[in-house]
This record gives structure tokens, sequence and C-alpha cells, in this order.
């Protein structure tokens, strides 16, 4: 990358050299991916005097000015030990070591907006080293996710209109219904929670809100200048956006209707901090979901996604948060007990799985998606039940049970190289998603009599691992 822009490859090879250092030092002083799932690992209120303390050699002061930040005096900091990592950096680098470093970020960063010859040096660590990746995406591919990523609700605006409509949202509506019923039945029927803590969570469970398809107000991305001869400036433009827009939070009450995805994104999420659940557009889609077809399809599809969303609040993570978000324990000790060992029980099922020959899944990085898994699966079989009553009906020769594993086993098909897999179990808290199925059904004699499934085979598990 230096040599592309402009440095002999002597002088390029000791600039790479630095980087690595200087990374390799700032990741040392990084809490690993497992602590920072623990939200009192990351939680920790200071004083604006209190943060210069931890790290002098920064000139915060001087930092906070420049950026235009709105006054003010609290400032949560995640990790302390990174700003001293910083601070050490700070004083054992020189200013040269320091530009180098900041550059490369940029050329890294920027990269997609530069000439062809650095969008593909970069994929060939980013892509292909790491992932295995042979090509690259198709050009209009990239281009759709840059203007995703940088005027998401601009894009979304147009993408939820042409593919997002009232019946979609009143199906959807009901489903969210359904599960969040069910999910009350399964609390009540725990055999191992007091009725204390039952209370407790369904008190949470009621005060969860749901946001669907796009959001009630559309930001406003007037004041971002785009010019048709400018693809980097344009870049600049809309990451300056951005940033002024998360400064201007500051000393603002919490807009709950903010949303984190953009409408076009395949994907969901629980905010613990707002306990709220949220469905963008772009998964109530085929195959997750589909307006024209049967329950027990939806249900093993976008139903499953939902009862993930909601278990996501009952978690190893999110169960420390309250029905407001706030971090406060609402477990009796006794339960807290019986839920961290059905949790350790998960745990060790995923830890099992290989996903390449030595590479085990991180069962502690993913118990909280494989928690939602497992309790997100379970709920929306419930749900399909209560809706669809006894009805035993055969579809295309199956069964609703049947047609509700096999709609689980079809959305998240997928095929993936083994450099992306083992890049996946290091980095990402869910598993990949072969186990995320196969983990799942193992725990439910409702799969194993769907499909007359005998003991001794793979996906009949002697123990099964149940929390929700
Ligand atoms: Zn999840």
């Amino acid at each position: 990358m230096f040599e592309l822009a402009g440095r002999n490859p002597e002088i390029a090879k000791a600039h790479a050299a630095t980087v690595m250092r200087m990374e390799t030092e700032l990741a040392k002083g990084s809490l690993d991916n497992v602590s920072r799932r623990d939200p009192e690992k990351i939680y920790h209120p200071m004083k604006r005097a209190d943060v210069a303390a931890l790290a002098p050699a920064f000139q915060w002061e001087q930092y906070f000015t420049g950026t235009g930040a709105p006054g003010f005096q609290a400032i949560v900091v995640s990790s302390p030990e990174f700003f001293k990592a910083i601070d050490r950096q700070l004083r054992d680098t020189s200013l040269e070591d320091w530009k180098v470093y900041l550059g490369w970020h940029l050329l890294h960063a920027e990269a997609p907006l530069l000439p062809s010859a650095f969008l593909k040096e970069n994929f060939e660590f980013y892509g292909r080293t790491l992932t295995g990746a042979t090509e690259m995406r198709p050009r209009w591919k990239r281009c759709v996710g840059l203007t995703d990523n940088q005027l998401g609700e601009a894009l979304g605006r147009k993408y939820a209109e042409k593919t997002f409509g009232a019946a979609g949202k009143e199906r959807t509506l009901k489903m969210v219904h359904a599960l969040e019923k069910a999910l009350g039945e399964d609390i009540e029927k725990l055999p191992w929670m007091t009725a204390a803590t039952k209370k407790e969570a369904l008190v949470k469970l009621r005060a969860i809100t749901n946001k669907i398809g796009y959001p009630d107000a559309w930001r406003d991305y007037s004041s971002v200048e785009i010019k048709r001869d400018d693809a980097i400036g344009n870049g600049f433009r809309a990451d300056q956006f951005e940033f002024q827009r998360q400064l201007n939070k500051i000393g603002k009450p919490v807009d709950r209707l903010e949303w984190f995805m953009t409408p076009p994104t395949v994907n969901a999420y629980y905010d613990p901090q707002l306990n709220n659940i949220n469905f963008p557009a772009g998964i109530l889609q085929p195959p997750f979901f589909d307006n024209s077809i049967d329950d027990a399809v939806n249900f093993g599809g976008i139903g499953m996604v939902i009862g993930h969303e909601l278990t996501h609040g009952f978690d190893d993570q999110g169960r420390q948060f309250d029905p407001k978000g706030n971090l406060q324990d609402w477990w009796t000790p006794a339960d807290a007990k019986e839920f961290q060992q059905r949790a350790a029980c998960v745990d060790d099922q995923y830890a099992s799985f290989t996903v390449a020959p030595g590479v085990h899944i991180n069962g502690k990085l993913t118990l909280g998606e494989n928690t939602a898994d497992n309790g997100g699966v379970r709920v929306a079989l419930m749900a399909l039940m209560n809706t669809i009553g006894n009805s035993t009906k055969k579809i295309d020769g199956y069964t609703p049970q049947q047609r509700f594993f096999l709609s689980l086993g079809q959305v998240w098909c997928s095929n993936e190289r083994e450099e992306a897999l083992r890049l996946q179990v290091a980095t990402d808290p869910h598993s990949p998603p072969k186990f995320r199925v196969n983990g799942t059904v193992q725990n439910m004699p409702e799969f194993q009599r769907a499909f007359s499934c005998k003991a001794g085979q793979p996906m009949v598990k002697a123990n099964v691992c149940r929390v929700w």
C-alpha cells in the first residue's frame, strides 16, 4: 500500500514494519472479545479529568475542542487499559512513526474510493488471505454497499418504498405478537426458575418494544454535498456528517426511535440498552419471510429470527439489563446460578464443534448467540403450534413441523471457505450457520419426532441443553 502511495520499496517495507509493531502493541492493550461481551467490563463511567489522568500524553482538551464536541463532564470509557496502551505508544513512538501509522489507516480505510490498484491490494489481504475469496464482489454490489454504509437511510427510503408494503408489516407484527406470547408461556412453564424471577422476566418481556421495516422519521442528509466527480470527497463528507451526528447526541435525551441498521440490511438486532427488537425491511424477504407462503415456513424463517432477538433480552449478556435498559440485576442469586449451569451446557456443546482441522468454536464468545438460537427456534415452534392448532395438513408431502425445520435449514444455508470459517470463529460471536442449525435441533426432541430420528443418529443428543 505504501509503494502504491509512492514510497520506494525499502521505505515501504520499513513503514509496514512500523504499522505492524504499533498495531501489535495496541492489540496487546485491548480487551479480548470474550471480555468485551461482559457489560461490567466495558462500563467505566468517568469524569473528564479522570480520562486525562488515564492517558496524560494525549491532549484531550484540544481533541474535544477540535472536534467541536458540545460541553460535557461525564464520559464512559469502555476499556481503560486500551487508553493506557495508547498513552504508552504516544510516549514511546516518534511523531514520524505516528504519521506513518495514521497514513496507513487512511489508505486502508479509503481503499474502496482510491484508484483500483489500492482496492486490489487491500483485497489481497482482507479478501484473499483472511477469507479465502478468489475474486472481489462485483462493482455494483460494492457500490450499493458503500452507499448503504454512508447514506443508509437515503438509500433505505427508496428500498422500503419498493419492497415493503403494509401487508408485510401487518403479518410480521402478528408474528412478533405470537412469538412474544409464546416466550411468555415458555417463561411461565420453566422448571428451574422461581416465581419471583419469572415475574421480573415477564415485566421485562412486556416492556420490549418492536421496530419493523424502517424508521418513522428519516435521517436528513441534505447537508452532505455530493459531487459527481469527487468520490473520495463524497466519502469524507459523508463520514464527517456521521461524526457530527454522533457528537450532536451529547447532552440530549436518548433517541429510542433511532435505528442502528439500515432498511436494506438482511439482519436484525436486539438492543439491551433500549430493550427493543429491530427488523429491517431487508430481512422481511424470502427466504426469511414470504407473505404468500404458509405459516410453518415463515415461523421457521423470520419467526425463528424474532424469537432469537427476543431471547437476547434473556441471554447471558441481555439478562443483566432491566426493562428500561439499565445495567441492573433483577435475578435472585439462586436463579442466576441455575441459569449459569444451563448456559455452561450450551458453552460445552458448541465448544465441541470442529469447523476446520484443529479449530473449534469458542463456546464463550458465541454463548449469547447460541442461547438466542436455541430459545428462538423453540419459541418459534411453540408460536407456530399456537397459530395452526393441531393441524397436520401436509404441503408438498411435508407436515407443518417438517416444513418449519426445513425452512430453518434453508434460511441459514450457506457455503464458506476454510479461511472464512477460521476467521469467523476467531472474531464473530455467531457460530457458523451449519452449527447454528445443527447445534439447535440436536437439543430439540421436537425435531427428532418430526423426522423420526433414532437414538445414536447425528441429530439425537443424549444430554440436551436447554436454557429457555
Ligand atoms: Zn443475535
